[in-house]
């Protein structure tokens, strides 16, 4: 049995990647540097799973931006508009991925987007009709004597002709992008032929589209790209799955003329029976046992089983025990986390990052094949350990959410009787402004957290500023006019984070970095076990604002399934359970900044769209239960207590009538970008209840003219009764400068008035 690693984390332990291109883009450092850093990193990668034991070593995983930019490159797939630059330098690649903006270019960079159910983003591939592709195999061909040069016989990976096309975006509306596989498969065929004259022994091509929904034309593509490639002199062939089942392409994928092919057993290990009944014979298969999205140690005795049968059926030979996607997703090194004080030292015990899971790999061979089965007990101890441990199971939470009934996920009135109340209650104008919650996060205020971290700044001392900043920002909204105000978020330093720190079952990394695009990293908390919420959250901060002004404040959460969204998640129960647990601590806290007097409260669910599952034919179960749980966090208040949510990226046309579920009494929404596009789904679904539509875009620092929100607002009034229209910009503010925000919505105000007095 072999193993196999799809993909490697390429940021570095301490994200030294993004520290070289940083100083590199900035023009600190040269060229020479940069790809200094980067050659370092990937042979410290190769080293480390060589060493510990992986067969099958991924190359060209590692990319200076994102891997689809550079297949882009590979295929010469470059959008003309960047032809100016010198052909297939780090000039060009750049200016591809961030866009030029120098003395002699201005070209904007190309489109990105995320990657499958990921919260990384790659960039989109420009294709149109009648393009040409030719190839440029420097960089794969660079890696893979590299790796050679230490002693490593790489497995290069490349994105497969078929799914490079589909993650692509065709220019002219309706142009079929697959019709461009017949110019493209001679580029992949040149290539294959270059990496065995290189002799490479294995390619990894990877297919991810063979676990999404296919019609029947991209099915064809796959059966003749594959014939195609099957007859050209080439490595052997391992085609490549992840994120998800077969299903309907299963019969597909188990007959397209490949040396072996790899699936996803986290998700998929139902489907294993059925394809090792049609795998052709001989043909190996690569089982994906540990899982390359979650943080966890791996299942053994699942994994076990796994291989167990498919040995049986298959051979050892054409058995690879492997990773379920690229550990691109998770973080580094779990080593680096020892002792932090935000990680129960018990929960790091249950814990594996990309190392340790590559660790894993190996030990399931060795257990397999009846080695190192002490390993198998400490795993089998670790396991058993978390499934008891007092950190995971609080009975109190269980106990309420085994309670949870119809009832608290409705308001006890109708829209339309709440809205009589609230407007009697809160006396607001026609066409009442509003923000979205974050003012301007300026260099001061992230300085004083810094300094608050490190124990430089007291926690008093801390406070005190933070209180002077939001009575300046409530100051502020009421010189701008505006009529709900918000408080500013000052205290917040990201909107999952801050309530993730004050919620019990959240644990923190202090460098479980992953990446997200480019430079850029996130790094998720951990929810590990049941989530309760100790004590209030955000009531003093509301409580205090609120009692510097007579206009209502805006109290400020964030939703359950954004929450969850954006954090490592259980993988002992369903999504749909964490998010209920979450969504109760939210509801307490409604309650109690309802009780403290705050009329208002937005609850924030950006992620909603984005928690969308991969096949369509599972959409309506993630949807009933997102919304039952945003349900559970809003609908335990008054009908008099007004709630609003905040939802940002359009593209809301096909969940709108899960939206309209959530039942919000406002919901304020990015569309400015989209020319209130999104407005006329909204008017032809006529939605029942209020909404903010975005008024300009807060994501540029441009000033927005009065008669552009006012076209905007009129647009807006031609699909929503004004009754129910809010005017608010389309997200929140805290990236931007005070004076453009000053500017913009004293337009924004303006114009909402002048609106009053023509109605
Ligand atoms: N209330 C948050 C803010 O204004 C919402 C952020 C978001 O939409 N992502 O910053
Ligand atoms: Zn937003």
């Amino acid at each position: 049995m072999k193993t196999n690693i799809l993909g490697y984390p390429r940021i570095g332990a301490s994200r030294e990647l993004k520290r070289a291109e940083e100083a590199y883009w900035a023009g600190k450092v040269g060229e020479v540097n940069l790809l200094a850093t980067a050659k370092e990193l990937r042979a410290r990668n190769w080293k480390e799973m060589a060493a510990a034991g992986v067969d099958l070593v991924p190359c060209n995983d590692f990319s200076l931006y994102d891997h689809v930019l550079d297949m882009i490159m590979t295929l010469g797939a470059i959008p003309e508009r960047y032809a100016g630059l010198e052909a297939n330098s780090l000039q060009q690649y750049f200016a591809m991925a961030r866009g030029i903006q120098d003395g002699s270019h201005d070209i904007i960079a190309m489109e990105m987007t995320k990657w499958f159910d990921t919260n990384y983003h790659y960039i989109v591939p420009e294709l149109h009709h009648g393009m040409r592709f030719s190839l440029f195999a420097d960089k794969v061909l660079g890696e893979v004597r590299e790796a050679k040069a230490i002693g490593v016989g790489p497995k290069p990976v490349l994105t497969g002709p078929v799914s490079f096309l589909l993650l692509g975006k065709a220019r002219e509306e309706g142009f079929d992008r697959l019709r461009l596989l017949e110019s493209l498969l001679p580029v992949y065929a040149e290539l294959l032929a270059l990496l065995k004259e290189e002799g490479v022994e294995w390619v990894q091509m990877d297919e991810p589209f063979l676990s999404m929904d296919l019609d029947e034309g991209a099915r064809l593509a796959f059966a003749e790209a594959y014939a195609a490639l099957s007859g050209v002199a080439r490595p052997k062939m391992l085609l490549t799955t992840y994120f998800g089942e077969l299903r309907d392409n299963l019969r597909l994928a188990a007959g397209l003329p490949a040396e072996a092919l790899h699936v996803d057993m986290v998700r998929g290990g139902d489907e294993l029976e059925r394809l090792l009944g049609i795998l052709p014979h001989g043909k190996a298969l690569s089982l994906g046992v540990v899982d390359g999205r979650s943080v966890w140690r791996n299942n053994f005795d699942r994994s076990l089983g796994y291989i167990s049968k498919a040995r049986m059926s298959l051979g050892d030979e054409n058995v690879f025990v492997g990773a379920s996607s690229s550990f691109l997703h998770v973080p580094y090194d779990l080593e680096a986390e020892r002792g932090c004080s935000s990680l129960p030292e018990e929960v790091f015990g249950w814990l594996a990052f990309a190392k340790q899971k590559t660790e894993e790999v190996v030990a399931l061979r060795e257990i397999a094949e009846g080695r190192k089965l002490e390993t198998l007990a400490q795993n089998r101890e670790a396991r058993a350990r978390r499934r008891q441990s007092a950190l995971v199971n609080n009975d109190e939470v269980r106990r309420r959410t085994a309670a949870v009934g119809a009832a608290d996920a409705r308001r006890r009135s109708a829209y339309a009787v709440r809205a009589q109340r609230q407007a009697e209650k809160l006396g607001l104008p026609l066409y009442p402004t509003t923000t979205i919650g974050s003012f301007p996060q300026t260099k001061e205020v992230r300085g004083w957290r810094l300094r608050n971290r490190r124990g430089e700044l007291s926690d008093a001392d801390y406070k005190a500023l933070l209180e002077a900043e939001t009575a300046r920002c409530i100051r502020r909204q009421e010189e701008m006019g505006l009529d709900v105000l918000v408080h500013g978020e000052f205290e917040r330093n990201d909107m999952v984070e801050y309530f993730g720190e004050r919620l019990d079952g959240f644990a923190f990394t202090s460098n479980g970095w992953v990446q997200s695009y480019g430079a850029r990293c996130v790094k998720p908390p951990i929810i590990y076990g049941d989530v309760s919420r100790p004590r209030p959250m955000t009531v003093e901060w509301a409580r205090y604002s609120q009692s510097l002004t007579s206009k209502p404040v805006k109290g400020m959460l964030t939703g359950p399934v954004t929450i969850v969204e954006w954090s490592f998640v259980r993988d002992d129960q369903p999504r749909s359970a964490t998010a209920l647990q979450v969504a109760l601590a939210i509801r307490d806290e409604v309650s109690d900044l309802e009780a403290a007097g705050i009329g208002i409260i937005q609850i924030d669910e950006p992620a909603i769209r984005e928690g969308l599952p991969l096949r369509r034919s599972d959409w309506q179960e993630y949807l009933d239960w997102a919304v039952t749980s945003f349900k559970v966090s809003s609908c335990g208040v008054g009908d008099e207590t007004q709630i609003h949510t905040h939802m940002c990226y359009s593209e809301f046309g096909d969940i709108i009538e899960s939206i309209a579920e959530m039942d919000a009494d406002v919901i304020t929404i990015e569309c400015s970008r989209s020319q209130m596009e999104l407005l006329d789904v909204f008017g032809k679904f006529s939605y029942p209840n209020a909404i903010g539509p975005g008024v300009y875009d807060i994501h540029s620092p441009r000033i927005p003219s009065e008669s552009e929100i006012a076209e905007l607002l009129r647009k807006a009034s031609a699909h929503i009764p004004k009754e129910r229209l809010w005017v608010n910009p389309d997200c929140g503010l805290k990236t931007r400068e005070w004076p453009e925000v000053e500017a913009s919505l004293r337009t924004m105000v303006n114009v909402a008035r002048a609106m009053r007095q023509e109605a």
